[in-house]
């Protein structure tokens, strides 16, 4: 079945152009997929399986189903809608049975591949259609009655490859069977002991079965075997990290008591227990010579930067830097005005830095005023600020620290492993010290998610709301029920209480169009302020004409957005339409209404994370799920989300329903499709960590394992765990 008398002695290193089949049209496509070399065809594995193992007679057919046949084309012909400028490619075909269509779209050229008289396997899903059933863009492939050849595209399980603009699936089934000769030159890279032990399959043999499978077993092996291998991978990064981490010196600081109590004393409110805990052990970490290594994770709302401000106000104390780092500017906004409050009586000054402005709260006189960026880095040069709170600008080339003692990043999933790294190497002081690292995040990650993404991090939990904090009554508003909603919003807004209203999410853009990361991203954000200006217009021309509405996007002008938070903020504003991604943090305490348009696209994870916007004050809050499908609103996710407030409760059951590639979003993650699909998998995930810390112990430098040294380093390379 494979072809193994060509290309001989090209070598799995071989650039693909080489490969029999590559044609200069379809290089650049290839490289878009990261497809460079031999060996990188062989690794770009299927994200799924058509199972078209059922060939059927064409009577058989039925509405719905998906299934092979095998007909004679008795005519095909193109046609064109003349409104669309689609090509509609229709054949009619038959067997002894019977007959059917076939339609195609937008892809004219079949009628060169697909003669009258050809016998063809066509496979796909049968489609029930003005009385008619035809098979919808089935897969195809002529059959030459002469060869008993087996079939790549159709029969059997048919591997669907991640594509893009210029490459189908089809094409690279064809590059791969050119290529899979090569497939026993592939470089074994786990210990024999390990395959052994845990009964993996040879790396040729998983390559091979994941390709061609025989039957689904055979893919449930081949998976096995290469995710553990990346899981392996990545846990021996993360604990070589660790270590790497663990060796170095930083600068102890010692706790101090006196000043700790009497800050807590001057809050507002008493500190939860798990406040308290996770502020103890921040404190025993940072007292020690070793960089602290921890996250900080709690459920939005459960007070996390009262935690952070204690540990900053003791490194403070101790006469060293703090660099507090948020995710956006409205964020990096709060926690200043936050901790300013906090420390002032503290005698410690508070810094700002943004892409667009610098500026310093001054504790002596208690307000802020505004100076030049290079005034700022100069007082952090020289160490007279000590408190700096900021977006990424804070991390940028130009900005040095005179004695940085502590990083606190806030919702940490943004910076990867490395870049944590990274970000500890640089900031090494003028005696070698490392800054101790503090991550925040308010997305609760499932334990197996933690150990494996996680893993170089020692974690601290906020499991409890503070006291004060009433239940959220959270209600799915189906499309009849929506006029009754606005009634029940507008009596809200009328006792003086304000609502945020989030727009649907846009779904990607369709990845077989998008060129690359930036205009992906361009296309989303043209099409999300789309959304926020329809939904806007809507509101404030139909629905309130009464009210005052504001809108929030991520095409807005910084100034302008710090603008109308801070009048929402102070209740100017009754109504905030914003799009899904303007961002978590926000705290309105007398916003009780949370309208969550198209609440079915969500994930639980981010719904719970909107939720969270609401509930901060002494009124009760609701959120409102608006479901554009009634059938929808019976979905299991946003059953979940109406009976639990918990969000580590609701990210397990999000993992569960979704699965882990949705849960942490593909595109984010960086990470290989197999690992994310591996990690579920609790008892995979613990055989390999516990292999990965042998390793680690009896051959920390990996020297009498050169091949899996070789391919960690260059996995290091290649994965950046964003
Ligand atoms: P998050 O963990 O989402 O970052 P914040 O730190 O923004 O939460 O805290 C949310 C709100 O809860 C803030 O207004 C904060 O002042 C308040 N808060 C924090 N801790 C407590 C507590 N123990 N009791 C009452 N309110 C608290
Ligand atoms: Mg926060």
């Amino acid at each position: 079945m494979i072809d193994k008398t060509h290309m001989k002695n090209i070598g799995l290193s071989a650039p693909i152009e080489k490969l029999k089949g590559v044609s200069y049209k379809i290089v650049k496509p290839l490289k878009i997929l990261g497809i460079h070399t031999i060996y990188d065809l062989l690794r770009h594995i299927p994200f799924r399986y058509d199972d078209f193992s059922k060939i059927v007679n064409i009577a058989e057919l039925a509405p719905g189903e998906t299934a092979t046949i095998r007909a004679k084309i008795d005519k095909i012909t193109n046609k064109r809608t003349w409104k669309k400028k689609i090509y509609i490619t229709e054949a009619e075909v038959s067997d002894e049975s019977g007959a059917t269509k076939a339609v195609w779209f937008n892809q004219p050229f079949l009628i060169r591949n697909l003669k009258i008289g050809s016998l063809v396997n066509l496979a796909g899903k049968a489609v029930f259609n003005s009385g008619a059933l035809y098979l919808q863009n089935p897969a195809y492939e002529r059959i030459f009655e002469s060869s008993t050849s087996e079939h790549t595209h159709t029969g059997g399980l048919v591997p669907i490859y991640r594509e893009t603009a210029g490459i189908t699936s089809r094409w690279i089934r064809f590059l791969v069977k050119n290529a899979i000769g090569q497939v026993a030159r592939m470089e074994e890279i786990l210990p024999q002991e390990i395959i052994k032990k845990h009964n993996l399959l040879p790396i040729s043999s998983a390559i091979l079965k994941i390709h061609f499978p025989e039957n689904t077993d055979e893919v449930k092996e081949a998976k096995r075997r290469l995710a553990f291998e990346e899981l392996l991978l990545i846990q021996l990064l993360i604990l070589k990290a660790r270590r790497k981490i663990k060796k170095s010196v930083a600068p102890p600081i010692a706790f101090d008591i006196e000043k700790t109590k009497k800050f807590v004393a001057s809050l507002p409110f008493a500190l939860t227990d798990s406040q308290r805990k996770a502020a103890w052990e921040i404190l025993q970490d940072m007292s020690k010579n070793i960089p602290m290594n921890r996250l900080l994770e709690g459920d939005v709302g459960s007070g996390k930067t009262v935690v952070a401000a204690i540990a900053a106000l003791n490194v403070a104390s101790k006469g060293r830097q703090i660099a507090i780092m948020a995710p956006t500017e409205v964020l990096a906004r709060q926690h200043f005005q936050t901790l300013s409050n906090m420390v002032a009586e503290f005698g410690f000054n508070v810094g700002l830095l943004t892409g667009n402005s610098a500026e310093i709260f001054d504790s002596e006189v208690k307000s802020e005023y505004k100076l030049k960026k290079q005034e700022f880095l100069n007082q952090l040069a020289s160490g007279k600020l000590l408190i700096a709170v900021g977006t990424h600008a804070l991390i940028s080339e130009k900005v040095s620290f005179s004695s940085l003692g502590l990083i606190a990043l806030d919702e940490q999933h943004r910076f990867g492993v490395n870049q944590r790294a990274e970000l500890l190497q640089k900031y090494k002081t003028a005696s070698g010290l490392m800054p101790h690292l503090l991550s925040m995040t308010a997305t609760p990650i499932p334990r197996t998610l933690t150990l494996t993404l996680y893993g170089d991090l020692d974690v601290s939990l906020l499991n409890e709301m503070p006291k004060n904090r009433k239940n959220i009554i959270t209600k799915i508003i189906t499309p009849s029920e929506r006029m009754s909603a606005y009634d029940f919003v507008r009596k809200e807004i009328q006792k003086g209480r304000q609502a945020f209203v989030i727009c649907p999410r846009i779904d990607a853009p369709e990845d077989s169009k998008i060129k690359s990361e930036k205009a992906y991203q361009q296309e989303l954000l043209k099409k999300e302020i789309k959304a926020v200006k329809e939904e806007y217009q809507k509101l404030s021309s139909e629905i309130f004409p009464d009210l005052k509405i504001a809108m929030l996007h991520g095409k807005m002008k910084p100034q302008e957005k710090e603008r109308i938070m801070k009048e929402f903020k102070a209740n100017r504003f009754n109504i905030l339409v914003s799009t899904s991604v303007i961002e978590v943090g926000i705290d309105v305490p007398n916003a009780v209404l949370m309208l969550i348009e198209g609440a079915e696209h969500f994930g639980l994870a981010q719904l719970h994370q909107f939720r969270g916007r609401v509930g901060r004050g002494e009124h009760q809050s609701y959120c409102l799920l608006f479901a554009e499908n009634s059938v929808l609103t019976n979905s299991r996710r946003l059953k979940a989300l109406i009976n639990c407030q918990n969000g580590f409760e609701l990210a397990e059951k999000d993992l569960e329903i979704r699965g882990p590639g949705d849960f942490l979003g593909t595109r984010q993650s960086g990470l290989p499709d197999l690992t994310m699909a591996a990690l579920t998998d609790k008892i995979l995930i613990k055989e390999v960590r516990e292999e990965a810390l042998v390793l680690l112990k009896t051959d920390p430098e990996l020297a009498k394992h050169p091949k899996l040294k070789k391919y960690l380093e260059r996995f290091n390379a290649k994965i950046h765990f964003e």
